[in-house]
């Protein structure tokens, strides 16, 4: 029997399970396909992270002993079967691909050598884990879910209790960003200077025939594991312990505010969610960091992402057809072309994203996504944006982030209520209505912030779902309190901006 492991472009780790399965005189194949690509227009710094960093791991593998081969093909079957034919491979290992359509792709593959999947190691949870806690369960909530985790892996705990008192700090994570605090002072994101293999690859996607998104260059993304190291040792030592206060605030220009930027190396394997927790958990004991920055951060990771893949692993492939509000409105063009968009703070956002592939929680909850619900987007439109356009976007965080978080299309299994809101929390949580020509305090008229008329539009439509919503009651009795002529305008406003398809 001779062994071969395909590995997949998000597992690059030489401990991955079907990796660490095999001695290093294996021959292993990685494949850069040109046709998995075209399923959309990816960001053009997705693309070059994504191959960027296979080719240096490639790299890695054969210098540890592997017999690597690396692959540029239109597809995956092609050169699987002339590999599997050069070596004589009668078994082909791999590690079970975390997103469903992949998973679909491998079944559908026609070899001749017998697949072994092994189970996906990359989280901390396994698949298997998560359906034991979430089966039996009445009521899914995150946060059950984080508190079962921090006395799973003994996560700032003392004597099986929270460290501090309390399992949850968000309530003082929440500051508006006032530049004359003596405290609001964001620091500059860790950049990588682009190595040859990465020029190269920067090269090849410019030059590639089929449609992308984005701005290849400036490229300042880490392709290795040194460096996603760096970049998670550079966000200990100079943002974690301020990583909290404004974690949801937006300034014009601070693309990055006290965020990590570790999600594309998390989600490709360069970076161990656990050893990152880990890391963090020791930082805060050897050097006494604030409690709230340290636990929002651990939260982010022990909590939200593993809970997020979870919820994903739960579910079934009907999920990604989810539209409980029944939105039908398509994904206006500025999406893909910031330069047409007129509210300033979508503006700013997609900007930065052409730029940079990057958005911060908030920008991408309560900017992009928020809007989009509001005006009715078709929630498959806006996912497969937001698939398309940032560099950590794999499925299984696009249908839990974005159709279950963000645009509440599974009527509620992810979140207990819908994120939207007015141009109110916008303008607290941010500076960009200062530079809008849009007024943030109108409901109605020509320059009525279309962040409001949605907002009111959006609970006026859909008044009787909502109300199954508990926590939207009080919300919907200040809905009640505008009076019948002006919410006829305002249905009207927001009529007419989809007719006019201006931003
Ligand atoms: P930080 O703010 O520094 O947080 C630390 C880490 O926590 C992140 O690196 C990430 O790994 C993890 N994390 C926090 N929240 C989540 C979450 N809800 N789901 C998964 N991981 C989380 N995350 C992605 O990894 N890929 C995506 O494509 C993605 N798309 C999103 C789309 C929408 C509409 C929303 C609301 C959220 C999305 N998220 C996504 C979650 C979150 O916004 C990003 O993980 C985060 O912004 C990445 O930046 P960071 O590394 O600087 O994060």
């Amino acid at each position: 029997m001779t062994i071969g492991v395909w590995v997949l472009g998000d597992q690059l780790w030489e401990n991955q399970a079907a990796l660490a399965s095999v001695g290093t005189d294996t021959p292993v194949i990685l494949i850069e396909s040109l046709h998995h690509i075209q399923v959309r227009p990816y960001h053009q710094q997705k693309l070059i992270f994504l191959w960027s960093a296979m080719r240096h791991f490639a790299q890695d593998l054969e210098r540890a002993g592997y017999a690597v081969t690396y692959d540029e093909a239109a597809d995956f079957q092609t050169p699987l079967k002339a590999w599997i034919q050069a070596y004589n491979i009668t078994e082909l290992r791999i590690m079970q691909p975390t997103d469903r359509p992949f998973a679909r792709l491998i079944s559908g593959l026609r070899l001749d050598c017998k697949i072994v999947l092994f189970d996906n190691n990359q989280f901390i949870w396994t698949a298997a884990e998560f359906l034991d806690w979430a089966q039996p369960r009445k009521r899914m909530r995150m946060e059950d879910f984080y508190r079962e985790s921090r006395k799973r892996l003994d996560i700032l705990l003392e004597d099986g209790q929270p460290i501090g008192g309390q399992w949850n700090l968000d309530p003082e994570n929440r500051k508006p960003p006032k530049k004359k605090n003596a405290d609001f002072q964001p620091p500059r994101r860790q950049d990588f200077v682009p190595d040859a293999m990465t020029q190269a690859v920067i090269k090849k996607v410019r030059a590639l025939d089929i449609a992308t998104y984005g701005k290849a260059e400036p490229f300042q993304w880490g392709v290795t594991c040194a460096e996603a190291e760096e970049a998670l040792n550079a966000f200990i030592e100079t943002r974690l312990d301020t990583f909290g206060p404004y974690q949801d605030a937006m300034v014009t220009g601070e693309d990055t505010m006290w965020h990590s930027l570790i999600s594309p190396y998390l989600n490709v394997g360069l970076l161990q969610p656990l050893a990152v927790v880990q890391a963090v958990e020791q930082t805060y004991h050897d050097r006494d960091l604030p409690l709230n920055s340290v636990e929002g951060f651990i939260r982010q990771v022990i909590g939200w992402r593993e809970y997020m893949r979870g919820v994903y692993v739960m579910t079934d492939d009907d999920y990604a057809e989810q539209n409980w509000f029944g939105h039908q409105q398509p994904l206006p063009d500025f999406f893909w072309n910031a330069k047409n968009a007129k509210m300033n703070c979508l503006k700013q956002c997609l900007d930065q994203t052409e730029r940079t592939a990057y958005a911060h929680h908030i920008q991408r909850l309560m900017i992009l996504s928020n809007f989009a619900l509001i005006a009715g987007i078709n929630p498959q439109a806006i996912e497969n944006w937001f698939h398309a356009a940032y560099i950590d976007a794999y499925d299984w965080v696009m249908q839990t982030n974005v159709l279950g978080m963000g645009q509440f299309a599974d009527g509620g299994l992810l979140a207990s209520k819908p994120y939207v809101s007015s141009a109110n929390y916008v303008n607290k949580m941010s500076d960009y209505c200062k530079g809008c020509e849009y007024n943030h305090k109108a409901r109605i008229g020509d320059d009525a912030c279309p962040f409001n008329f949605f907002y009111w539009n959006f609970l006026d439509r859909h008044r009787a779902k909502l109300k199954s919503q508990g926590r939207m009651s009080f919300i919907l009795k200040n809905l009640d309190k505008i009076d019948r002529e002006e919410l006829a305008t305002i249905r009207q406003q927001a009529q007419d901006w989809h007719q006019s398809s201006i931003a």
